[in-house]
């Protein structure tokens, strides 16, 4: 007989995602427990995590690595001699998803070599309930897996998948809560990036993270200032306030605080660098322009996706502006911002866009000559709105349509880059280059890539860099010593 996994989770619906809004968001402060039989389980052991998608997987990885090592566990770089072995998933396009299915086979071949290692699948392609019933059906070398709810759970989900013969699923579609007070153990260890809240009411059309994340809940603003202040004592330089829509921060508490109260607090905490992603351009106030400009801190960059440049597209993706208002806005922005960086996020291939509505989104890179922006070819999300509509569109159209966009975006990028050329800039060394030849790298207030030569004694220090040479996606220079 089958068994029915239904009880364990409800995939992305979007009639269920709509009830919003109406239970309380509960902090917890004490959900997080290591069960007596796991304190040290992980003793001589280790584990490996690979992290696919956005920063927001990243974060949620360091706080899995931040678990795992509570319980005596040590990171290996080597999977197939992990003996836990944790895939973060991204579920925001197709080939994401395929990466991870192929990354899945290859653990089929470790697992029957080692079937003591534990194998689990988490983040948001576990949300998904095709992706779990392909699991249960095709991949039964899966032992555990568990929700972008569910990571503080991780110790007692581990302890179960160790004990069971059966795969372990545990996935929340309930998302009111906040768990707060668990360890996170961190990569970069001069960069942090701080979940300022989660989740994503915004429902675009085409988007699957309101499904796989949740309802828009924000931390409280004293939780975030604490662990702005802890980092800020133990050496951290600069730190990413986290949200996929940071503007609504704050919407959801009584009294009102908003993101730009939040940043102009996380200022005063004196910390190098602030940083923030993402914005949505719908909510973003003139206050929030303001104190960008006005505290050093907070670095002249912001990432402002705009997706497309044609009005009737940006309805039917469920934007809430048009081409004029985010062009407004991104004046207001350049205007009173000195020397800031725009990037952006395009979608190419929106079911039906017509080579003129795609001229829109060309004519909207030209106005807006971005920094950099990130193209994506349209991809159907099974559970959102954009899935169900009809597409005519040829897929080589879109290729073309993103090969045009990607040569535009790169011309600007090259020209924007080009505007440091003999410019002295700060960059903070977070260590040696790719680039090799002891060559050091770091980004600017302005988030470009530097590869340059200095003493590696500045590692760590914010610097002054005269630029010597300019290209697409990075620049070069030298330590003014
Ligand atoms: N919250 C952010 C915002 O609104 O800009 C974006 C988060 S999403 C992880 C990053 C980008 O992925 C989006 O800005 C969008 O360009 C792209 N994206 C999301 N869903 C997509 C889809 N179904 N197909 C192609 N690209 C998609
Ligand atoms: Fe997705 Fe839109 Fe929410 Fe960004 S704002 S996460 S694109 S639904």
């Amino acid at each position: 007989m089958e068994k029915d996994y239904t009880k364990y989770f409800k995939g992305p619906s979007l009639k269920e995602a709509k009830h919003r809004g109406k239970e309380e968001v509960k902090i917890l402060k004490d959900e997080f427990v290591i069960p007596e039989a796991m304190k040290n389980a992980g003793e001589g052991k280790t584990y490996y995590i690979k992290t696919y998608g956005c920063q927001a997987n990243e974060r949620d990885s360091e706080t899995m690595r931040g678990i795992l090592e509570s319980m005596g566990y040590q990171e290996t770089k080597a999977m197939d001699q992990a003996d836990v072995v944790l895939l973060n998933t991204c579920a925001i396009r197709e080939n994401a998803e395929l990466k991870v299915f192929g990354k899945i086979g290859d653990l089929k071949r470790i697992k029957r070599d080692r079937p003591d290692m534990i194998f689990g699948m988490c983040g948001c392609m576990a949300q998904e309930e095709e992706v779990i019933a392909r699991l249960l059906q095709k991949h039964p070398h899966t032992d555990l897996i568990f929700g972008t709810h569910n990571i503080h759970r991780l110790p007692e989900l581990l302890h179960e998948a160790m004990m069971s013969k059966e795969m372990v699923i545990e996935v929340w579609s309930k998302e009111g809560d906040i768990v707060e007070n668990v360890p996170a153990s961190r990569e970069n260890p001069l960069k942090a990036w701080v979940n300022i809240m989660y989740g994503c009411d915004k429902f675009c059309t085409y988007c699957i993270v309101p499904y796989t994340r949740g309802k828009e809940r924000s931390r409280l603003p004293k939780d975030i200032l604490h662990e702005v202040e802890e980092l800020k004592a133990s050496g951290y330089k600069e730190i990413t306030l986290l949200g996929q829509n940071v503007n609504s921060y704050g919407k959801d508490f009584k009294e009102a605080y908003s993101f730009a109260d939040l940043m102009r607090d996380v200022a005063k905490t004196g910390i190098e660098r602030i940083r923030f992603t993402t914005s949505h351009p719908w909510d973003f106030t003139d206050e929030m322009v303001d104190v960008i400009a006005e505290y050093e801190n907070i670095m002249p960059f912001v990432h402002l996706p705009v997706q497309s440049g044609n009005d009737e597209v940006l309805k039917l993706m469920g934007r809430k502006y048009n081409a004029a208002s985010y062009k407004a806005l991104f004046d207001k922005i350049k205007a009173k911002i000195p020397h800031v960086s725009v990037s952006t996020d395009i979608i190419v291939g929106f079911p039906n866009e017509t080579e003129e509505q795609f001229q829109d989104t060309l004519k909207m890179v030209e106005y807006c000559q971005y920094d950099n922006a990130y193209t994506f070819i349209y991809s159907p999300r099974a559970g959102t709105p954009a899935a169900k509509m009809e597409d005519n569109v040829d897929l080589k159209v879109k290729e073309e349509r993103l090969q045009r966009l990607n040569e535009t975006v790169n011309r600007y990028s090259l020209a924007q880059n080009k505007k440091y050329l003999g410019q002295t800039v700060k960059v903070l060394v977070e260590g040696y280059s790719k680039k090799g030849n002891d060559m050091l790298m770091g980004y600017t207030d302005t988030q470009k890539l530097v590869n340059f030569s200095g003493d590696p004694k500045h590692i760590g220090e914010i610097v002054e860099v005269e630029i010597t040479d300019a290209k697409t996606w990075s620049l070069n220079g030298k330590i003014c010593e």
